[in-house]
């Protein structure tokens, strides 16, 4: 017998998540299976972010998309589930020439109602003693952004969907599909068995194209190898850094963003500091490593210029993961290939899109065209569609 499913989710990261949650939430009684190839929730690119969140994009849509995830996030902390939610602030350092140029943009979001303030200079250097400003002629500090805890928010998604009846199948990569006549997903192989599936959603992140792949559909999706490093800041100006007065509630340093892409994300005891390069050329690494000539030629001298008290710091630990970048306008899709559903491409910030992504995928999957997002905004389906796609691409990657 082939075990079925009405609904298998492939990826047990916060979209294959999110995504299972949302559609069990809005039909219970569904049968429901997550499946993954590592052993438990939030172990691929999820676990290697810096699950940093902000509301400040230059797409409308990502602004709800986020919008309505940090609302929710907010509404679950508040009723007492601890996602490690800080809302400690977003804070761009920008030149002249780079205040200059997002003009468009800055009124964009304050017209959109998002949150935020410019800092001249002069308050900058209140602020932040140790910081040299040279070329920094201002300071945007988003006000509706911060840091989560990942780990939290998966094991919060994984057991609402336990709970909802949702099963999960850890530690089993799916190495092939079952198709129809006609080409459309019918079911998976996974760990030497296969099941067989009403419907099946491909959560799988950085790894959406090598699944797809496996029912010859083609790649939707670039990966983008991303590196992270942790410098200690457990004493000295680097602490003194780190818990910055006058930003925030936490007396915390925002997750701050250095003119030349660099940025700063504080952590208990730990700057974490990250560079998503651009030239980085796209693919996917099977065990992805941060080099540390990447360090010290590439990030380090960003850092070390506007804060002199990183020079010469090594990092503590480092790792590595992907971007699954959607190229056209570097805004996430969520829509049916091969009757299958398909949740990805959030390029960089899916952790902070990844409440609205599954209420998505799943208002897909009950045939709605409109859902409500966390922040009670109603957000078309259609829009995330790959076809007839035209979307104005997204400006302000981090
Ligand atoms: C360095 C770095 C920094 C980042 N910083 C941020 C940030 O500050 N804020 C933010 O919002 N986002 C950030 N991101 C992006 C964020 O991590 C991703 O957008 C998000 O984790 C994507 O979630 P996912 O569920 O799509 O992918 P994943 O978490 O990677 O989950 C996909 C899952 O699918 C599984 N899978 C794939 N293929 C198969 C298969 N064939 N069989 C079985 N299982 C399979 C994998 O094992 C994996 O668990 C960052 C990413 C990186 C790399």
């Amino acid at each position: 017998m082939v075990p079925n499913y009405q609904v298998i989710v492939i990826g047990a990261g916060i979209l294959g998540l999110a995504s299972a949650y949302h559609i069990l939430n809005q039909a219970r009684g569904l049968s429901l299976l997550v499946i993954d190839r590592f052993g438990g929730p939030g172990l691929g690119n999820t676990a290697r972010s810096a699950a940093a969140y902000r509301d400040m994009f230059s797409s409308p849509l990502n602004r709800d998309l986020s919008r309505g995830s940090i609302a929710f996030y907010e509404q679950i902390q508040e009723t007492g589930t601890h996602l490690g939610l800080q809302r400690i602030g977003y804070l761009w350092l920008l030149t002249a020439q780079q205040a200059q140029a997002s003009r468009e943009v800055l009124d964009s979001l304050a017209s959109a109602e998002i949150e935020f303030d410019i800092l001249e200079v002069e308050r900058l250097r209140q602020l932040l003693p140790d910081l040299r400003a040279g070329d920094i002629s201002l300071g945007l500090l988003g006000r509706n952004c911060g840091i989560l805890n990942p780990n939290l928010l998966c094991r919060f998604y994984e057991q609402r969907v336990r709970e909802l009846g949702g099963k999960f199948l850890y530690g089993a990569a799916v190495s092939g599909f079952t198709l129809d006549h006609d080409g459309r997903i019918t079911g998976v192989e996974a760990g030497g068995q296969v099941f067989s599936a009403d419907t099946v959603v491909v959560a799988a992140g950085a790894w959406m194209n090598a699944t797809l792949a496996l029912a010859g559909l083609e790649a939707l999706v670039l990966p983008r190898k991303r590196q992270l490093f942790a410098v200690a800041a457990k004493s000295g100006t680097l602490h003194g850094l780190i818990h910055s007065p006058g930003f925030n509630t936490y007396g915390l340093l925002p997750f701050t963003i250095l003119p030349g892409g660099a940025y700063l994300r504080p952590a208990t005891g730990f700057f974490i500091l990250g560079y998503a390069n651009e030239d980085q050329p796209p693919g996917l690494e099977d065990h992805p490593l941060a080099e540390a000539d990447f360090f010290e030629k590439r990030l380090r001298p960003q850092v070390e210029r506007y804060f002199p008290a990183f020079e010469g710091a090594t990092p503590q630990y480092s790792w590595a993961g992907h971007y699954a970048d959607h190229p056209p306008d570097s805004l996430p899709l969520v829509d049916r290939v091969a009757g299958a559903i398909v949740v990805g491409g959030d390029s960089g910030s899916g952790i902070m899109k990844a409440d609205s992504l599954g209420r998505i995928a799943a208002g897909l999957y009950h045939g709605r065209e409109q859902v409500e997002l966390g922040h009670g905004r109603p957000f078309r389906v259609k829009d995330l569609a790959l076809s007839g796609r035209s979307l104005a691409p997204e400006r302000l990657i981090i």
